[in-house]
């Protein structure tokens, strides 16, 4: 029998509705699993009795005869979910004793307000979400479970290292320009970023309010459905840039799929759209490698591979950092020690008060975006910089629509590179910044995307095959990478 830390998602719902295990024994084992784990970095906080307390309700559901399709199952929030009475710190010195009155509505639908999954803890992320190797946390980096001098990729670190390493079966994420899809590509797990809208932002601690999306992170297409399906759908009344659109039951295509004669061709009639500028020098030939493997197997299974053009592609790494740092100046601008946040110890006046209680609380990408940010917006700068990036953000949003008239799905590498050694990139924020090309240009268009384990690279570390949808088009995404799933076991690989 397998050890439940190696048990998906469905699985242990399955285990937990037989009643083979109870809700409090399956958190109780990853709860020690944490503990024996801690040298990752991944949690931030946990509380074993308010996660006891959770499994305990979720156990008396069940008795109750109730056959929610997450009930009991574990999971663990990236630490910008807020959460009522537990620490939220978004990775920063700034949120240190932070505690929510509130949970985020992603956390109240995944837990006790909806799914009834016990929440295990808050996981380790870059600091306010900025960055892409979570070495930007301002408590501790996370170590990739693949190699453990090696990043999991960011800003949801934790998330991805996680569940990587089996201490969560599944976590929640945010991908404000691919903090999803490229730590599950760095960590060898799957991720999906929705739609822009799809999950409602009220709760998350806000990076770029235009870009800022939720989404589910765990080993396989099937799980990340289950979650997605829990999370999703309108919450007008508190965020009203959430789509008007029901959450779809996500996984049930999914299972139809596991059905499906074998010898078929499942894929038959999807036709793949290969970006030119994603298969170009600036990607790494053994990450080129997995990804043209992955694509050969999507053939197999029945899918039409065309070549297509998105021209602005390059364009999309200095239009997010002009866009992401102006909205997050603003958002960051409510962190003044006064309504909210850390407070310096001593000061002078109110200005020397501010100034010291910033300088104190954010660490240096964050004041470095903000510096920008600032100085995007500011008066004389605004046209020659943020209304000229707002301006190509459109003509990227639209490339992409000319492009689905002759695809149905694009397809492409992650990150140029599999996950470089911890502190490598540390000292130069301008590379990091161009290792987001390939999932930079999507976020702007507020497209949904996902990471697929599609093999190993240099150093026997994981590779992604990144899936991109049109608008509102989850349900062909994950039931694209189920399909590929279930013909592939690079998603089963234990680090
Ligand atoms: N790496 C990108 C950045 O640093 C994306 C971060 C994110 O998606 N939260 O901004």
């Amino acid at each position: 029998m397998s050890a439940l830390h190696d048990l998906s998602v469905a699985q242990l719902a399955a285990k937990l509705a037989a009643k083979e295990v109870s809700s409090v024994e399956v958190a109780q084992h990853f709860l020690a699993r944490i503990h024996s784990q801690d040298a990752l970095g991944a949690f931030l906080a946990t509380d074993e009795e308010q996660s006891l307390a959770q499994a305990g309700a979720a156990d008396a559901r069940l008795a109750a005869g109730e056959r929610t399709p997450l009930l009991g199952v574990p999971l663990a929030h990236k630490d910008v979910f807020v959460t009522r009475d537990f620490p939220t710190t978004a990775g920063s010195k700034m949120l240190a004793h932070y505690r929510s009155p509130f949970d985020a509505t992603v956390v109240n639908r995944l837990g006790a307000g909806g799914a009834g999954m016990v929440s295990l803890g808050k996981l380790n992320c870059d600091e306010f979400a900025m960055g892409s190797g979570n070495d930007n946390s301002a408590y501790k980096p996370v170590q990739n479970p693949w190699d453990t001098s090696r990043v999991p990729g960011g800003s949801s670190g934790g998330s991805a290292a996680a569940v990587a390493a089996r201490i969560v079966p599944a976590a929640t994420g945010t991908d404000t320009g691919g903090s999803i899809r490229q730590p599950a590509s760095l960590s060898g797990i799957t991720g999906i970023k929705p739609t822009y809208g799809r999950c409602s932002r009220y709760g998350m601690v806000a990076f770029a309010s235009s870009l800022d999306q939720a989404g589910p992170m765990a080993r396989s297409a099937l799980d990340c459905a289950l979650l997605l399906s829990a999370m999703a759908g309108p919450d007008l009344d508190r965020d009203s840039t959430s789509l008007d659109m029901p959450a779809a039951d996500y996984a049930a295509e999914l299972i139809a799929a596991n059905t499906q004669a074998a010898g078929t061709k499942p894929l038959q009639g999807l036709r793949i759209g290969l970006p030119t500028q994603f298969f170009g020098a600036g990607c790494s030939a053994d990450v080129l490698a997995a990804v043209r493997g992955a694509l050969t197997e999507l053939e197999k299974l029945g899918a039409t591979l065309v070549d297509v053009s998105l021209p602005l592609t390059e364009l999309s790494i200095p239009v997010y950092y002009v866009i992401a740092p102006a909205e997050a100046s603003s958002n960051l601008s409510r962190y003044d020690g006064v309504r909210y946040g850390h407070r310096a110890a001593e000061y002078t006046d109110l200005e020397d008060m501010y100034k010291k209680s910033r300088t104190e609380g954010f660490g240096d990408e964050v004041t470095r975006r903000i510096m920008i940010g600032t100085y995007v917006l500011s008066h004389g700068y605004y046209d020659a910089y943020y209304l000229k990036a707002q301006k190509i953000r459109r003509l990227i949003a639209e490339d992409f629509q000319k492009v689905f008239s002759q695809c149905d799905i694009i397809a492409g590498p992650v990150s140029p590179t599999v996950a470089w050694k911890i502190g490598e990139r540390s000292d130069d924020p301008v590379a990091s910044y161009l290792a987001d090309i390939y999932t930079l240009s999507s976020s702007l268009a507020g497209l949904p995307g996902m990471s697929v384990p599609a093999g190993f690279g240099a150093h026997g570390m994981p590779v992604g095959l990144q899936l991109i949808g049109n608008y509102f088009k989850e349900a062909q995404l994950l039931s694209t990478a189920h399909k590929f799933q279930m013909n592939t076991d690079w998603h089963q690989r234990k680090p």
